[in-house]
């Protein structure tokens, strides 16, 4: 179940953290890293740091965007320490352990950390599920970036101790639909919209964005999806009829 939970750092500047990420998932069980179009390298700093976890952050697989690192991924969970700079669905620390080893069940999911002096951007957070946020001191609350690679996994694995030592088999959840179908939801979506002049060309992303975030918070299962795209196809089919008709 470990090995389907992905750790991803974007943008990161200190190749030191990376060393230290990589223990901090290490001892927690977690192995798979990636890196989001790093701004360092792997090197003797990282091995360093990373002390007996070099092969984790050696291994890491190197990818230029977030959606490339995500597209196989069922969930999705970015880390924010600002909790309320989007309205977006929010786990706590300890719910978010809960749901990755439930999910992890079924496929890939990753927990998304961010640049070490601005974090995520607003478009990356909006690429994932919930957010999850520390819960730290209020006026202080930014933790460095392998400290929180470190909260969190310990979380994971504190779920994952937790469904070990459970009498009962892990509930069966529903099936989602990877990263990747998703977005390409979206684009129907967004498509089909533009066609009917829901939406215009030019400002396309306000609308989105909204729609975005409903999908998000009601997470459509993959047969669920499937109907939405169903029904996105009939509206092109009727608009194609009614303009030959024209
Ligand atoms: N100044 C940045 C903080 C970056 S710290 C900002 O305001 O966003 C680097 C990364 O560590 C963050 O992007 C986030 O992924 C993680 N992180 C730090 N503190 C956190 C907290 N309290 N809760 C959740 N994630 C946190």
């Amino acid at each position: 179940m470990l090995d389907n939970i992905k750790v991803i750092l974007v943008g990161t500047s200190h190749s030191g953290n990376i060393g230290s990420a990589a223990r901090a998932m290490k001892v927690m069980g977690l192995t798979e890293l990636v890196l989001v179009s790093p701004q360092c390298e792997v090197d003797d700093q990282t091995l360093s740091l990373a002390s007996g976890a070099g092969d984790v952050a050696e291994n890491a697989l190197i990818v230029d965007t977030l959606d490339e690192a995500i597209a196989d991924c069922v969930l999705v969970v970015g880390s924010s320490a600002r909790s309320r700079t989007l309205e977006w669905p929010m786990l706590e620390p300890r719910e978010c352990g809960r749901k990755f080893i439930q999910h992890a069940q079924q496929g890939k999911v990753a927990l998304v950390f961010g640049r070490e002096r601005t974090g995520l951007t607003n478009e990356e957070l909006q690429k994932c599920h919930y957010h999850v946020c520390i819960p730290a001191n209020p006026q202080y609350s930014s933790l460095n970036l392998a400290m929180a690679v470190q909260t969190l996994s310990y979380e994971i694995r504190m779920a994952w101790l937790e469904q070990q030592a459970a009498q009962y088999p892990a509930a069966v959840i529903e099936e989602y639909p990877r990263h990747k179908e998703l977005e390409l939801f979206y684009q129907h979506l967004e498509n089909v919209i533009l066609k009917t002049q829901f939406i215009s060309q030019d400002k396309p992303n306000l609308v989105m964005n909204k729609l975005r975030r409903l999908f998000s918070r009601t997470r459509p299962e993959t047969q669920e999806l499937n109907m939405l795209r169903g029904i996105l196809t009939s509206v092109e089919k009727s608009l194609a009829e009614q303009n030959n008709k024209d």
